[in-house]
């Protein structure tokens, strides 16, 4: 069985790629389709977001294609920066960039003190139908201050404390309880029960 997985995220690719390892499935990426464009995301929710690349995807490769959308949320920021954790601060703001404007966003509300998730919602589409869906999260809280360099994007900031780690010093444990490893397990298991 082929899946593409639809992420221009290298990052993603990599975790997924781990995840999916000892699955029956050809794992195909877009660097086969270096032409096609990316969708806007415009949707105001991950699930939103997850079914317009699934099905955009889907229906512009022909392929069995899973496409997440994924993000934190700060439960004293009032979810940010959810949605918009990839544009959050502008979207070529770096990372140190971006922890920065959360820590002066924390100190504005009192502290710096707050729980946090985060989110993948994945969605599985062939065609114009879409066949599974699934939320993965993982709770947690922001660290005081930015701690270790391995996984991407907000993982420095973010604490896990059952490991006593922020996620960027998990290393390969990190996707034992992720997010997005929760949402491609269960995909893993649905696909099985699809043989
Ligand atoms: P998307 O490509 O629109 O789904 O954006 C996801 C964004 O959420 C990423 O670019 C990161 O900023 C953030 N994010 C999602 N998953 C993770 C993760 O596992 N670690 C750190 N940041 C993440």
């Amino acid at each position: 069985m082929r899946l593409l997985v639809a992420t221009t995220n290298q990052n993603k690719v990599r975790e997924i790629r781990q995840i999916l390892d000892g699955l029956p499935v050809e794992v195909a990426t877009l660097d086969e389709w270096p032409g096609l464009e990316a969708p806007e995301e415009t949707g105001c929710t991950f699930e939103e977001n997850a079914r317009a690349k699934a099905l955009y995807y889907a229906a512009a490769t022909g392929e069995l294609t899973v496409a997440e959308d994924s993000g934190l949320a700060i439960d004293a920021l009032d979810g940010m920066p959810g949605v918009e954790s990839a544009r959050f601060g502008g979207a070529n703001t770096s990372y140190p960039d971006k922890f920065a404007l959360i820590y002066e966003a924390l100190r504005a509300k009192g502290s710096l003190e707050s729980s946090a998730r985060f989110v993948c919602a994945l969605v599985l589409a062939k065609g114009d139908r879409v066949l599974f869906e699934t939320r993965g999260i993982v709770e947690g809280r922001i660290a005081r201050e930015p701690q270790g360099d391995g996984g991407f994007g907000y993982d420095p900031i973010f604490f896990y404390p059952p490991y006593g780690l922020t996620l960027a010093e998990a290393g390969d444990l990190k996707a034992a309880v992720s997010h997005r490893g929760k949402a491609f397990r269960a995909l893993g298991a649905f696909l099985r029960s699809q043989r």
